[in-house]
């Protein structure tokens, strides 16, 4: 879907982007993750052009970028950025609309279609009338979502999207993300310098430092297998808690013990729900049951510690 190949990004004393290769493929979520000025938001730039090369190559569905005319590349490719740019004169409806209409949908799909949208970032639709500063932050970060859907291109870019919001709204906004389909499916390449914020929404994740690529890999392959001390040390500090946000219920399972009755005011959850969100659950309720091969599996606030520190033993060793 994405292909990219020694790229780098020359500026007169500062190479800003240095020889980086890696592949997103169709469907999958790659975060770029680095510390401000690693480069992130060039390479990014690069994938649709708003920024060329000084050399490497990049392919997209198979096509060389250089070769593809600007206005169908950005179609195909949607940018959503940290300040939305919204347009503050234009209703929320016309601001996502906006890429069908230069599209010349009729205006029937048109309508249809930010419907849909509307319904998908959970806003009322009421709120299609409203004007951009009418909404709070984390709802015009909504918006440019859906504006950014809204012509359904093959790949999503996105910038710090939620940047600009308060950690509560961030998080929240990052549990949506992950529940809905029209994200889930899209190939996205997304840039943070939020650690957390890249392992709860990344397939892979590509660690960027002074330009370079650092590493490529799972949030697993990056904490357990770092390519090198810089990787083990960017991580170090929060080791454990990452390792919560790559491990699900089902995962712990075959490291609690067995019991025979399940409690009757247990939380019930799917068996992949990561174990950061079950934790933050477990503080609320006593215990929690999940499904395993058609067998329940109980969960107690002290059984998780010690199921968890075999689990990491057993993927360590
Ligand atoms: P990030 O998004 O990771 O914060 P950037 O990709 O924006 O990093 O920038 C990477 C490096 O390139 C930084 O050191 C930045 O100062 C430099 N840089 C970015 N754009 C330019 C430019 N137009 N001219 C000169 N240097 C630039
Ligand atoms: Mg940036």
């Amino acid at each position: 879907m994405i292909t990219v190949r020694n790229l780098t990004k020359q500026y007169s004393a500062q190479t800003a982007v240095d020889n980086v290769s890696f592949d997103v493929k169709e469907g999958e979520t790659l975060i770029l993750l680095g510390t401000s000025g690693s480069g992130k938001t060039t390479t990014l730039k690069m994938l649709n052009r708003l920024i060329e090369p000084t050399s490497g190559t990049i392919l997209i569905n198979g096509v060389d970028a250089r070769q593809r005319k600007l206005h169908e590349l950005r179609r195909e490719i949607g940018y959503v950025i940290q300040e939305t740019g919204l347009f503050p004169h234009y209703t929320i409806a016309d601001n996502i609309a906006l890429i069908p209409r230069v599209l010349k949908w009729d205006e029937q799909r048109i309508r249809t279609r930010v419907r849909e949208l509307i319904g998908m970032i959970r806003l009322p639709e009421t709120y299609l009338a409203a004007y951009p500063s009418q909404l709070s932050g984390g709802q015009r970060q909504r918006v440019g979502i859906a504006r950014a859907l809204a012509a359904q291109p093959s790949i999503l870019l996105m910038d710090e999207p939620l940047g600009a919001l308060d950690p509560v709204t961030r998080s929240h906004i990052r549990r949506e993300f992950r529940q809905l389909d029209e994200l889930r499916q899209k190939t996205i390449v997304m840039v943070t310098h939020d650690v957390q914020e890249a392992f709860e929404l990344g397939d892979r994740v590509g660690l960027m430092d002074g330009g370079q690529l650092q590493q490529i890999g799972t949030p697993q392959e990056l904490l357990l297998r770092p390519a090198n001390e810089f990787v083990r040390q960017f991580f170090a500090d929060q080791w454990l808690p990452l390792q919560l946000h790559t491990f699900s219920l089902h995962d712990l399972s075959p490291y609690l013990p067995n019991e025979n009755t399940h409690p009757g005011d247990a939380l019930h959850l799917p068996a992949p729900t990561r174990l950061a969100d079950a934790l933050g659950h477990l503080s609320g309720s006593k215990s929690i049951v999940f499904e395993v091969n058609q067998q329940f599996v109980t969960v107690h606030l002290t059984t998780i510690w010690p199921a968890l520190s075999q689990l990491l033993e057993k993927q360590s060793s």
